[in-house]
């Protein structure tokens, strides 16, 4: 089996899975590249989280009582701090929709996006302030993402707004060159718009 690790770029144009869904690497069963999808998302908590402490901002990965499950929180000052994989939660820049079992992955990614939803405003309601961040922030803009928590953390009560995510994605005609992006606003209230995308082009 080739060592696909290299190939793993999520910041780049196509994800491993898409390859895997392409039919270009089929070295990898389900579970793996689950696994090696979800390190990454790990690897861009971990980039947070050491950055958060060359800064001297200490932080908790939990909270008792909390409703929802931040990955990590600054207890004192009520703040949550989400980072979201690009693929998993939809991010307008990286998201692709598999070629393969696109209903599994459709299904998959509006639950995620909707659970973000809910998350998100159960935590408001009762006090928390709400930064999510993308994984791709992580590596393109961890000054600013630590100026947001930094300037939360001084009292500056501002919400961060990630933008819009995608929610769905629906193939256009036979071929599917051209897909329709429906993108939706985590954020009350909600809005939604459509964007005609051709296929494996993307704004970012
Ligand atoms: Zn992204």
């Amino acid at each position: 089996m080739r060592d696909l690790t290299s190939q793993w770029r999520p910041h780049g144009p196509q994800p491993l899975l898409l390859c895997v869904a392409r039919g270009e690497v089929m070295a990898l069963t389900k579970s793996e590249q689950m696994a090696r999808v979800r390190n990454r998302d790990t690897a861009a908590e971990l980039t947070l989280r050491s950055a958060l402490w060359h800064a001297g901002l200490r932080y908790r990965l939990s909270a008792p009582k909390l409703c929802a499950k931040p990955d990590l929180v600054f207890p004192r000052q009520r703040i949550a701090v989400f980072v979201d994989g690009c693929f998993w939660h939809g991010c307008p820049q990286h998201y692709t929709l598999p070629k393969s079992r696109p209903e599994f992955w459709t299904a998959k990614l509006t639950d995620n996006v909707s659970r973000d939803r809910r998350q998100t405003a159960s935590l408001r309601k009762e006090g928390w302030t709400v930064l999510r961040f993308w994984e791709h922030e992580l590596r393109s803009s961890l000054h600013e993402v630590l100026a947001t928590i930094r300037s939360s953390l001084e009292g500056e009560r501002r919400y961060n707004n990630s933008g819009w995510r995608v929610e769905f994605v629906e193939a256009l005609g036979p071929d599917a060159r051209r897909e329709h992006f429906h993108l939706v606003t985590l954020w009350e209230p909600v809005q939604r718009r459509l964007e005609v995308r051709q296929r494996d082009k993307h704004p970012g």
